[in-house]
């Protein structure tokens, strides 16, 4: 028998090799597989955003090194790759779902606030505002963003590769992902903690630890408010004087949710949504250009309620807060709440009512159905009137307009239902419907805050109330962006226009004259300064006291009326920059110092914008003129 040729042995027997010498060997291809498929959760959204011009590289380019990392275990146990895989895609598909989904909806990108508010919300909650925004195209969508990782993963196949060379791919790969930290402390000789808050910049859009990083910040502001707001030794305010110290009084603070002032019939909106407190009107003082600071309730009311506000937003933790300084006036302090706070889980609105010396929580019930009507308050609001102490301060925070708006009134107060006299843009059927129902919801606000006035006057007490809301709130309210809801990222003035009003008792008046000869109801301002108007009205003056930043005040200011995100100073915008085109020329037509009086360190907005006397905002004139 001829000897066979080499070559041929290896052809026709290869068994003698040993098996899959090409599965042992390391393959790119393959290692890109696996690297696609942790890319995909992160990649696709920052894919989106970057190519939609939300926003720029640097999300791309984190996704891109940071999601090297999942390829670690993967190669460090390749035996358990898939099932490794596996499970990480799942992590990483679930918490990718609320980045995606809030860019379906917003057509933006997560941000911190947005990720405080998702642990701020319950159960009750989340599921109104899934349920007001579900659409059925979200489902199929949804699919398809499963079904593409699903299928890559199901063709993965070992990357290869001796130990040493995934040992060194490893290390290389912990490199890069390690390396803006490494850079900082290693090159730069800056600090370990400089470097670790350089890493989280970098892997905050990459999922999942845009959740991750935004729960630990949030526990870490929720504890800092807890020891901060809560804090027993905080020093009082100097030179405290109370000119009503020797009267008994009840001060009134009414804080509704999401409501939108152009929307209400009191503010010339063309349907009557508010007649019960038109017909009171002679009795109010009926402020028709306040504007919240922020569109987020605990956002925009940390402001309202302290010396806080955009150029300082940390002072609500560092001085006495309006609670404070009502109990050191002596007033006994009571807090009423319809929120969806839950007196077990602690939350920085639950933090907030702590402050007060009795906490009434009328919505926390987890099984509870979330519809739980405004009027609920009435009940608890008469008790604390008829408490005997001299001097009361009742807070009531309602549940207000808040989405879904369906939810928020009676049937009885379905008033609005037929598509007549809807704006023409609102055509669509769940345009129609909605806008309907917020229509609807307001109304419903306006028996309850005006039963509470009602309340109040019975009781015969000396005092008033004060009504705002913490925001506004859009719903389908431009016909070049149909929208509803609120986003800071993309303002108008739905979401920051805010009802605001003072009603005084007989006796009240008598003794704490304002001026209201000249037309103080047309003021601009700023929710964020409300702190100083409460205590204008309530005669209680201090060292540091800014009549400049009280609404009622002869010595008014029309100062800056900022909105915008205050950690990023620069982005600040003025409303009337924003929202009146025709006051970019400076309009100075209010008594009291000239606006170029104000030294402020912003530089986004200039001072010189004056105030816009009785003036509406340009996108919003349509509602007077339907
Ligand atoms: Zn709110």
């Amino acid at each position: 028998m001829p000897p066979v040729p080499l070559t041929q042995v290896h052809l026709s027997e290869p068994d003698f090799r040993p098996k899959d010498t090409r599965q042992d060997r390391f393959s790119t291809t393959r290692f890109l597989a696996w690297f696609l498929f942790f890319f995909y959760f992160s990649g696709v959204h920052q894919a989106i955003i970057y190519f939609s011009g939300i926003a720029g590289f640097f999300g791309l380019t984190q996704a891109l090194v940071m999601s090297l990392l999942w390829l670690v275990p993967v190669m460090l146990f390749p035996a358990r790759g898939k099932l490794i895989a596996g499970i990480t895609g799942v992590v990483l598909w679930a918490s990718s779902l609320f980045s995606m989904g809030y860019l379906a909806l917003y057509r933006q990108d997560f941000s911190q606030s947005v990720i405080f508010i998702i642990f701020e919300s319950n159960w009750a909650e989340s599921s109104e505002f899934l349920h007001s925004y579900f659409a059925w195209w979200m489902l199929p969508a949804l699919a398809i963003y499963t079904l593409i990782p699903w299928l890559i993963w199901r063709r993965l196949q070992p990357i290869g590769g001796k130990p040493v060379t995934r040992l060194l791919l490893t290390f290389t790969i912990c490199l890069a992902v390690c390396w803006p930290m490494l850079d900082r402390v290693i090159i730069n000789k800056e600090s370990l903690a400089n470097g670790f808050s350089e890493q989280v910049n970098s892997m905050e859009p990459v999922a999942p630890w845009q959740l991750v990083m935004g729960y630990v910040k949030y526990r870490q502001a929720l504890s800092n408010v807890e020891n901060r707001l809560l804090a027993s030794d905080k020093p009082p305010l100097e030179g405290l004087a109370d000119s009503n110290a020797d009267t008994p009084s009840t001060l009134v603070l009414v804080i509704g949710e999401s409501t939108n002032s152009r929307r209400m019939g009191i503010y010339g909106y063309y349907r009557d949504t508010t007649p019960r407190l038109k017909a009171m009107s002679d009795e109010l003082l009926v402020f028709d250009q306040v504007y919240a600071s922020r569109p987020y309730t605990v956002e925009s009311l940390e402001q309202a309620l302290s010396f806080a506000d955009q150029l300082q937003p940390k002072l609500h933790l560092e001085m006495p807060t309006l609670v404070d300084v009502m109990k050191q006036a002596g007033y006994r302090t009571y807090w009423i709440t319809n929120q969806q706070t839950q007196t077990q889980r602690n939350t920085l609105l639950t933090t907030f009512s702590k402050q007060a010396d009795e906490q009434v929580y009328l919505n926390n019930n987890r099984s509870q159905n979330s519809a739980q009507y405004d009027e609920a308050v009435f009940r608890p609001f008469e008790d604390l009137l008829n408490r005997p102490e001299s001097k009361k301060f009742i807070l009531v925070h309602l549940i207000g307009t808040h989405r879904a708006y369906r939810y928020r009134y009676p049937d009885t107060f379905k008033i609005f239902n037929d598509n007549e006299d809807l704006p023409p843009w609102v055509r669509r059927k769940r345009h129609r419907r909605e806008y309907n129902e917020y229509d609807n919801s307001i109304v419903y606000n306006d028996f309850v805050v005006a039963s509470l006035i009602e309340q109040m006057k019975k009781s015969g007490q000396n005092g008033y109330l004060v009504y705002f809301a913490d925001h506004g709130e859009e719903v389908y309210d431009y016909p070049h962006h149909l929208f509803a809801g609120r986003e800071e990222a993309a303002p108008t003035p739905a979401m920051y226009s805010v009802p605001f009003l003072v009603w005084r008792s007989e006796s009240w008046k008598r003794n704490n004259r304002i001026d209201v000869s000249y037309d103080m109801t047309h003021r601009i301002y700023s929710l964020s300064d409300f702190f100083h108007t409460w205590m204008d009205l309530a005669g209680i003056s201090f060292s540091g006291f800014d009549p400049g930043k009280s609404i009622i005040s002869r010595w008014y200011t029309p100062g800056p009326v900022l909105i915008g995100n205050p950690a990023k100073p620069d982005a600040l915008v003025d409303v009337r920059q924003k929202f009146f085109p025709a006051a970019a020329t400076p309009v100075t037509t209010m008594t009291g110092p000239a606006p170029e009086a104000l030294q402020l360190p912003a530089p986004a907005y200039s001072p010189g914008y004056g105030a816009v006397t009785g003036a509406v905002p340009a996108l919003d004139q349509w509602l007077l003129h339907p």
